[in-house]
């Protein structure tokens, strides 16, 4: 049985939540820090200011919560899910008729499913709410940290009546463990590259990203949610472009949560109205049958009002320093959301790590008088040297699925070898 030890998560997204799950499984104190106000509470501003993103969850990331010692957590989780089998590609013949393809991930029909990352999130956060070793500290966010003597600084958001009467004041936390999963510009790695030699690579890609919604049919009160599709659920829906692409992923209220990703000179060009005249006539030259799905006034209105976001790539290494912090998720490895792994990999780091920690705990405990920093200590290095290669191979993975989803799906090449392969 692993020791109880002090172990405090920053970031209460995906991957800190499970974090979370599986430290107090395992007996330990957590203490949960966030930068913003519960999720759970309507009045939060969701990640990214839009209502949630839809995600792909992977068997990689369903492992992981299969491990989380709390069957009900993949109950729960696989209820809300919706199976994609494979991608929906629609595009335009040279007749001008519209056409759809359904390409199939697996030979054997296996799917990948589409979840609510804020659904998720929630999910998470109500089964730690009721472990009796968790404890959340909501609006806290962390300004410094000394990894040598164990000690973290958080800026902690009070609310007053109105906004100007808001305050703030700081405190300081101690831990045996820091777990570091605040996401891609994470303030744990930027303290943590005080004190290790951490290599860092962070590019930008020439894409942005803005979401819009096809809106359920609307059916009797009565109708089953399958009939509220207006294209098919069961597949990640791209109209290809080339240059960029449109998606769609289905949402479990008969919905569809839609990105446009496209070089940012692209979203320049289609600001430069800001009546919006140039958005439909570009959907429907490049995107065939979108505007059919969703009225030009509602394109227009989303391309406004919904950010227009970046996209990034982080590489480090290593992701640990000595006994007292590792990063996780998107801290360690943001990558860009092609492959539909991102979240996927974070879950998976915290599997991989609590296998690693669990392992040389056991090995402490063997070896009496061990001190349990020195057995994390090799744990963390384990976890550095086991992940990073794996790390980094899902970010360039990540990276050459855009030119495949934007452009080879379209290939005559690309058709005869899926044709091959499923032959
Ligand atoms: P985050 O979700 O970023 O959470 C970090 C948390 O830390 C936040 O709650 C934040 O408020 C908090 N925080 C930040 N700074 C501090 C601080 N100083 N102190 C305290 N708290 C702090 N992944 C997939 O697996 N499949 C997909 O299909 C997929 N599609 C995507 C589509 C798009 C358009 C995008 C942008 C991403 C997609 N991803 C996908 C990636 C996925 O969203 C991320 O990998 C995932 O959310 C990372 O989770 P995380 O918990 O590591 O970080």
């Amino acid at each position: 049985m692993a020791k109880k030890q002090k172990v405090i998560v920053v970031g209460a997204g995906p991957v800190g939540s499970l974090a979370a799950l599986y430290a107090a499984n395992r007996g330990d104190n957590v203490e949960i820090y966030e930068l913003r106000s519960d999720l759970r509470d309507p009045s939060t501003t969701p990640l990214n200011f839009t209502k949630s993103i839809n995600l792909a969850l992977s068997e990689r990331g369903i492992n992981a919560m299969r491990h989380a010692g709390q069957p009900k957590l993949i109950e729960h989780v696989m209820g809300a899910t919706i199976p994609m089998r494979g991608r929906m590609i629609h595009g335009r013949r040279a007749n001008g008729e519209l056409y759809e393809e359904g390409q199939d991930y697996d030979v054997h029909g296996r799917s990948i499913l589409a979840i609510d990352r804020g659904g998720l999130n929630k999910r998470l956060l109500d089964i730690l709410e009721s472990m009796p070793n968790v404890k959340f500290f909501f609006s806290h966010k962390l300004t410094g940290a000394n990894f040598k003597k164990n000690k973290a600084w958080f800026e902690v958001r009070e609310n007053g009546p109105s906004k100007e009467d808001q305050q703030t004041r700081e405190v300081e936390v101690d831990f045996d463990l820091m777990l570091g999963a605040d996401g891609a510009h994470s303030a744990v790695r930027y303290h943590l590259m005080k004190y290790t030699h951490m290599d860092y690579q962070q590019v930008y890609i020439d894409a942005m990203w803005c979401e819009f919604q096809i809106q359920p049919k609307k059916t009797a009160p009565d109708a089953s949610l399958m009939s509220k599709f207006v294209i098919s659920p069961n597949h990640l829906h791209i109209w290809p472009g080339r240059e960029f692409m449109f998606i769609a992923i289905p949402s479990d209220d008969g919905s569809f949560t839609c990105t446009l990703f496209a070089p940012g000179s692209l979203f320049s060009h289609l600001e430069s109205d800001p009546t919006g005249s140039l958005i439909a006539p570009f959907f429907d030259k490049h995107f065939p049958g979108v505007t059919a799905l969703i009225p030009p006034t509602d394109l227009i209105a989303s391309f406004h009002r919904n950010p227009h976001l970046p996209l990034i790539s982080i590489k480090c290494s290593p992701y640990h320093f000595g006994s007292s912090v590792v990063i996780l998720g998107d801290a360690a490895h943001a990558m860009v959301p092609f492959y539909g792994q991102g979240m996927n990999a974070g879950l998976e780091d915290v599997r991989i790590l609590f296998d690693v920690l669990d392992k040389h705990a056991r090995m402490d405990e063997l070896a009496a008088g061990a001190d349990p920093a020195s057995s994390r200590a090799h744990a963390l290095a384990e976890y550095t040297a086991v992940r990073q290669p794996d790390a980094h191979a899902i970010n360039d993975l990540a990276l050459q699925n855009y030119v495949e989803m934007r452009a080879s799906v379209l290939s005559p090449a690309y058709r005869l070898r899926k044709f091959l392969e499923e032959a």
